[in-house]
């Protein structure tokens, strides 16, 4: 009973989640565009409001409204330019149109003249807003992901998350989603179902075998080439991983041509699957693998820069996984020349994975509603957990990679400063790096010496201890050095804990400080969330950290009404995999 009342909740809570931020979304370039009604609805007259001011577009004496419907192909052609007008409100102009009772899908651009000039076209996405209650159907797009690592089976970072959580999500709109993915020995079987062989073929000296099975709900194609060059213990054994991977991305696109497949999109990821790019616009594109467009997403530019240059070359659109962190790399040589094709597009949370309310590692289940009481009972079975005072003290936890990126110097100095203010600290780190584990374990041994009911380490990766410390903590301090887009942030909000960040990459696009972000976050429909810093030295951690600590000692309901906000913030994969439709339909439309 209990259960069934439980699932009940929580579905209904996605659902709500879910049409809030579809609502989000299409009111977000209010300050641009907005349309009357907000739901647009087929058959109906809807007026469109466009504020030149923000655009290109700005101080031209005329504007005009271009639009068609369902992805620019419906049957009547485009409707023919119609002029705009200067709208009550004094900012923007409009025009109306009538919806036929056949689109699901709304499109436009703007221009200066009637015949043309300069246009508005959302640097190349063209302006999208969904029709409802409507006759057709988008009808389902079909997306292959070509990719080396795969969340639970085959995953080493943040790129086996997204290939598996993108494509949970745009399945869940009704798309077709296959991943071709290498059968290595060490995939994680028992987390695939129905696995079994579907077919061979021959290509590149060797026979492949290609086994099939459903991962998380998911269509898997796992290649075996005969010649055992995929059959490693490891995805990256370091010795010879271009050729290996090339070979997998090649075998891949022969196997979409032998297996009479023909995708809309070909997604491909970071420098392992590049090669994509490239064998497919010169040679599958052009003999029987047709109309497919390739999009490719940079997770981590750290690697393979050459390759991602030479993909960035060839691909019809790239992403990378923040708006920040693509302005940041916008000067690397690898990206330079292909600004007009590159978008950022932030990750998400699985909203499963990461749920206080359904979580078997903390002590109490909460939402938003009884959030006090969860997170009380998870900080005492915390302070218990690392063996420090228990009681009411703010309380800072760090969960993180030790290594430069994360801003190692800026961690130790967070660490002391806490303990300075009456608070408490938690830090689950685990350092690849062997010199930087010692750092660490004398840090904690001064600690222990000095402060042993203040502050606990914990120097191993632990994930069911990642899931108490994100639901006991306070606040969640992430001092990255650069960071692409992060998901410590993102988590840190689900459970109510408040992040305290760096202002760099994705934690700049996520993290809107309490005091200096109010703007910006409500243009993104959006309340500020959080605490933020700009230096990377002690005095910026402090900024921020000290106006975290002040917060919970002397403005205790406002901070607890800051925490229901956070955990009410929808950071999974809802929005942006409404981001990566448009940008596949953009792409289909170059
Ligand atoms: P990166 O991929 O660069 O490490 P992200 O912020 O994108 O950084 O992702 C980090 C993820 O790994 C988060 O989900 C975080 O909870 C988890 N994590 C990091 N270190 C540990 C650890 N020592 N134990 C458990 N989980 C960890």
């Amino acid at each position: 009973m209990l259960f069934y009342a439980q699932a009940e909740k929580t579905a209904r809570m996605k659902a709500e989640t879910k049409e809030k931020t579809l609502k989000t979304f299409l009111l977000s370039q209010r300050h641009i565009v907005y349309t009357d009604p907000v739901d647009v609805k087929a058959g109906q007259d809807v007026t469109v409001y466009y504020n030149p001011s923000n655009t290109v577009l700005n101080g031209k004496p005329e504007v005009w409204f271009r639009g068609s419907f369902n992805q620019w192909t419906h049957r009547r052609g485009p409707l023919p330019p119609q002029k705009m007008y200067p709208a009550e409100n004094g900012t923007h102009v409009k025009t109306t149109v009538k919806v036929p009772l056949d689109a699901y899908m709304m499109d436009f651009v703007f221009s200066e003249w009637e015949d043309g000039g300069i246009f508005d076209n959302k640097f190349g996405m063209d302006y999208h807003v969904p029709v409802f209650g409507g006759i057709a159907k988008e009808p389902p797009m079909h997306i292959v992901h070509i990719a080396v690592e795969m969340a639970p089976i085959a995953k080493v970072g943040g790129l086996g998350d997204v290939v598996t959580s993108l494509s949970r999500a745009v399945q869940d709109l009704n798309h077709h989603v296959d991943v071709i993915l290498p059968k290595y020995q060490c995939l994680n079987l028992n987390h695939v179902k129905d696995f079994h062989h579907a077919k061979s073929y021959s290509w590149g000296g060797t026979e492949i075998k290609v086994w099939f099975g459903k991962v998380e709900g998911l269509s898997v194609h796992f290649l075996e080439p005969l010649n055992g060059l995929l059959q490693t213990n490891s995805v990256y054994i370091g010795k010879n991983d271009g050729e290996r991977f090339g070979f997998f991305c090649h075998a891949a696109l022969e196997y979409l041509l032998q297996s009479g497949f023909h995708p809309d999109i070909i997604h491909c990821h970071d420098w392992s699957s590049a090669p994509v790019a490239w064998l497919y616009k010169e040679h599958y594109g052009q003999y029987g693998l047709t109309n497919a467009r390739v999009v490719f997403t940079i997770h981590n530019l750290e690697f393979g820069a050459y390759f991602i240059g030479r993909a960035m070359e060839y691909a019809d659109k790239a992403t990378t996984v923040s708006n920040t962190y693509a302005k940041e790399v916008a000067g690397n040589p690898a990206i330079a020349p292909h600004l007009y094709k590159f978008h950022g597009i932030l990750n998400g949370i699985d909203p499963d994975i990461w749920d206080p309310f359904n979580d078997k590692f903390i002590p109490v289940n909460y939402t938003s509603e009884n959030v006090a009481e969860g997170k009380k009972a998870a900080k005492e079975a915390l302070q218990q957990r690392f063996s420090i005072k228990k009681g009411d003290f703010p309380l800072v936890g760090i969960i993180t990679r030790l290594t430069h990126q994360k801003g190692i110097h800026l961690i130790k100095h967070a660490i002391w400063r806490t303990i300075e203010r009456g608070g408490q600290v938690v830090l689950l780190g685990s350092a690849p790096d062997p010199r930087i584990q010692q750092e660490f374990v004398d840090v904690a041994n001064r600690l222990h010496n000095m402060h042993h009911d203040r502050a606990g380490l914990c120097l191993n990766y632990d994930e069911p201890l990642s899931h108490l410390i994100y639901a006991g903590a306070d606040l969640i301090l992430v001092p990255s050095i650069f960071e692409p887009c992060g998901l410590t942030q993102l988590v840190a909000m689900r459970y109510g804990s408040i992040p305290v960040v760096r202002k760099t990459g994705g934690l700049h696009d996520t993290v809107f400080d309490v005091d200096h972000d109010v703007e910006r976050a409500r243009a993104q429909g959006l309340e500020p969330n959080g605490f933020n810093f700009e230096g990377a030295d002690p005095a910026g951690v402090d900024y921020a950290l000290d106006r975290a600590i002040s917060a919970w000692y002397d403005a205790k309901e406002w901070f607890n009404t800051l925490r229901k906000r956070v955990m009410e913030q929808d950071w999974s994969w809802n929005r942006p995999a409404l981001e990566y439709m448009e940008l596949y339909h953009a792409a289909w439309k170059n």
